[in-house]
């Protein structure tokens, strides 16, 4: 017994030399950042002329005066204002439906493009996510085969650039989830997945939960009353139960007012959608905690309506004034021709048009400091991510940003992000694309030191 434990304290000891030595090893890179100002979105306040000293992915000490270590990397961002990256809570990166050829129907998208199409359409967008500063994206469904969460682990590995990605795998949905396919497509061609789950029964429920999260989940998303035949409260608190055995928080998408009410009432962590939400639903999920990732879309010339537009404002201003937990989001999944810039007429990015979100809520009049923490702080909540990243806080991985002038009295400042780290690494300085380290013909990185999903 004594000899066991003893080769067992040998082992230990074995364990903690290679762990120091391979974080030795990433750690060899330290780099200083010189931050002009650097906001605190939590507190909302500026600290001026702070040092962030990073080694290797992780944030070391953060301070005005830090001595610089001899062979630090300097990154001079002391005329700007230096922030934590920004979270859309709610986007579909790998579903882009057009007007032409499938007349915005994204059934036809599903039926037209191959899933190696969308993973790399969902590629593309996060890299053009952020590049306008966007480093952590909730991507909630209608993601292909699965290509969400592949998308996460190449990102994970080194493969390419792109925002921490937070997948939910194949929407969760009873009979027909949000599609009314016809019987023969239905039955005879299977129609729904990958698109959607059909989960009708507790065991149904339970199943498809456990096979998204082994295929690569870290979010579970519930259809609560995409059909008249949606989830009951036990369902829903089944959903959450069985999602957090691996570790999965729940948003169900609401189109109902019932619907809501069973979300509410199961304790569901975030809210999809805010258009069924009534001012008694804003208070109940105020006093609950529950995240709204209300998709607010502004009205723009690619987009929208003026009437629609009224109606969001009014109910994002609402859900405001009842202190609801807000996140910035988009549901952003179409394109069409006329998402061009106004004066040069070049093709707005995917980035671009998800930061002009900020409309909506400047037309509610919501304060800058909260915007601000609802586009970051409460991202990195809704993302369940921010004991690992999102502050700028000694331990925490190095993803920040940096903007001219102060978003805390002029939100729209982030609207033109000059500066992106991710990792530790430099995607964007200058206001222009710099990704070469991101780029490898291979894994390099072992997130969670295995390769495993
Ligand atoms: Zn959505």
């Amino acid at each position: 017994m004594r000899y066991v434990t003893r080769l067992l304290s040998v082992c230990v000891v074995l364990t903690c030399m290679i762990i120091s030595v391979g974080a030795q090893t990433s750690s060899a890179r330290t780099t200083a950042i010189k931050a002009g100002r650097l906001i605190d979105p939590e507190t909302a306040t500026v600290a001026t002329n702070q040092v962030i000293l990073l080694e290797g992915e992780r944030i070391k000490a953060v301070g005005p005066n830090l001595a610089i270590p001899a062979g630090a990397t300097i990154i001079d961002l002391s005329k700007l204002t230096v922030l934590p990256g920004l979270v859309d809570s709610h986007t579909h990166m790998a579903l882009t439906y057009k007007e032409q050829p499938e007349n915005n129907y994204y059934y036809l998208t599903f039926v037209m493009e191959s899933t190696a199409l969308r993973a790399i359409q969902a590629a593309s967008n996060g890299i053009q996510l952020l590049n306008s500063g966007f480093t952590v994206v909730r991507d909630v469904g209608n993601n292909a085969m699965y290509a969400d969460t592949a998308l996460r682990q190449a990102i994970e590995q080194g493969w390419l650039p792109g925002p921490t990605v937070i997948p939910s795998g194949a929407i969760i949905g009873s009979t027909g989830g949000q599609f009314w396919p016809t019987p023969e497509m239905y039955k005879d061609h299977k129609m729904m997945f990958p698109e959607y789950i059909d989960a009708d029964t507790p065991g149904e429920i339970v199943k498809a939960i456990r096979q998204n999260m082994l295929f690569g989940a870290r979010t579970i998303k519930l259809c609560i009353d995409c059909k008249p035949w949606g989830y009951s409260v036990d369902d829903i608190k089944l959903a959450i139960s069985e999602a957090a055995k691996g570790g999965c928080k729940v948003e169900g998408h609401v189109q109902t007012a019932d619907g809501a009410q069973r979300a509410i009432d199961a304790g569901i962590y975030i809210i999809g959608h805010g258009n069924a939400l009534t001012p008694e639903h804003h208070r109940q999920m105020a006093a609950k905690g529950i995240f709204l990732a209300g998709t607010d879309t502004p009205f723009t010339k690619y987009r929208g309506t003026e009437a629609a537009f009224k109606q969001t404002v009014a109910k994002l201003r609402d859900a405001w004034e009842k202190k609801v937990p807000l996140t910035f989001s988009t549901d952003f999944d179409y394109w069409n021709e006329r998402m061009k810039d106004d004066k040069t007429g070049r093709w707005l990015t995917r980035g671009e048009m998800t930061i002009a979100f900020l409309d909506t809520w400047k037309a509610a009049n919501i304060p800058p400091a909260d915007i601000l923490r609802a586009i970051t702080i409460n991202g990195y909540k809704a993302a369940d991510v921010i004991k690992e990243r999102g502050p700028i806080k000694p331990g925490l991985f190095a993803d920040l940003i940096a903007v001219a002038g102060d978003p805390l009295t002029d939100i729209d400042a982030l609207r033109n992000v000059l500066f992106v780290m991710k990792n530790g690494m430099v995607f964007k300085k200058d206001g222009v694309m710099t990704p070469e380290n991101f780029f490898h013909p291979g894994p390099v990185r072992t997130p969670n030191g295995r390769w495993t999903r």
